[in-house]
């Protein structure tokens, strides 16, 4: 498929759900895969279903030294990065006064410098080659507020607001880079296993039982963007089940 072939992804988090269905879907259209997450177990499976065309590294997005060790990855193993899927997040909902302070800081440090360690490891690559493309997975909790996901929503606005702030600085310094938003409403992963078992976790099973959509529809939702001519950024994609208000 035009610009997935033969081109080279990071994706975070590919060991399950969306990271795990995207690496699969994109090595099916061509691509070569770069996996990281923390079960290596996981990961090794994930690579083996694909194949020759990828290859895995035990990586925590939280540590900015790991991630510089999956860009060393795929540039070893497949001399380029093409494209990141910033992925990679945990979800342990709960209201604030319940004060679960650890969790929040977890989220900043996962969902927030999780992506920031990510794209600064791949930003000097993209710089340097003047192409790129920066896919970070938001959520419908970036697009509005909601109660008992107070820090999950934060931190999915703040790479929102982020990255397309980045987009127009990449614009005006010409670098060629493309950046993509993909805020997905409810799918059925592993993410609601981050949350401990409390009335906010009864109500988004329930919630999920009713409209989650399977894994490929966010993955989907990737290639097109990433196999639009080199000319034409996706900026933003929401992608929800259409029983989901
Ligand atoms: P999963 O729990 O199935 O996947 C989360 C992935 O993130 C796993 O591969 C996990 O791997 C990885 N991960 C978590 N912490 C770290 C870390 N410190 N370093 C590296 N990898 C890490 O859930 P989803 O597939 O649903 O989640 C993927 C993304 O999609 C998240 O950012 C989530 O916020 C977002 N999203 C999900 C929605 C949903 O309804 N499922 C809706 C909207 C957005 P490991 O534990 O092996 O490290």
């Amino acid at each position: 498929m035009q610009n997935v072939e033969s081109k080279v992804f990071i994706i975070t988090g590919a060991s399950s759900g969306i990271g795990e269905e995207t690496a699969k879907v994109l090595a099916k259209n061509g691509a070569k895969v770069v996996l990281s997450a923390r079960r290596e177990s996981r990961l090794k499976d994930v690579a083996a279903t694909i194949g020759k065309n990828a290859t895995y590294l035990k990586s925590d997005v939280a540590d900015a030294d790991s991630m510089k060790e999956i860009v060393a990855l795929a540039k070893s193993k497949f001399g380029k990065v093409d494209a990141v899927f910033a992925n990679a997040g945990i979800m342990p909902g709960s209201r604030m006064s319940e004060l679960k302070v650890g969790d929040w800081m977890g989220m900043i440090d996962i969902n927030i410098k999780g992506v920031l360690n990510t794209i600064s490891s791949v930003l000097p690559e993209f710089i340097a080659q003047k192409s790129g493309h920066i896919v970070v997975n938001s959520s419908i909790a970036g697009t509005k507020c909601v109660p008992g996901n107070a820090i999950y929503c934060g931190t999915k606005h703040f790479v929102r607001a982020m990255l397309d702030s980045f987009r127009t600085e990449s614009v005006m310094e010409g670098t060629n880079i493309r950046t993509t938003l993909i805020y997905p409403g409810a799918i059925r992963t592993e993410l609601l296993n981050t949350i401990a078992p409390s009335d906010t976790k009864t109500i988004v099973e329930e919630f999920y039982r009713n409209v989650a959509l399977k894994p490929d529809a966010i993955a989907n939702a990737v290639l097109y963007a990433v196999s639009q001519p080199q000319n034409v950024d996706v900026s933003d994609l929401v992608v929800r089940s259409i029983n989901e208000q």
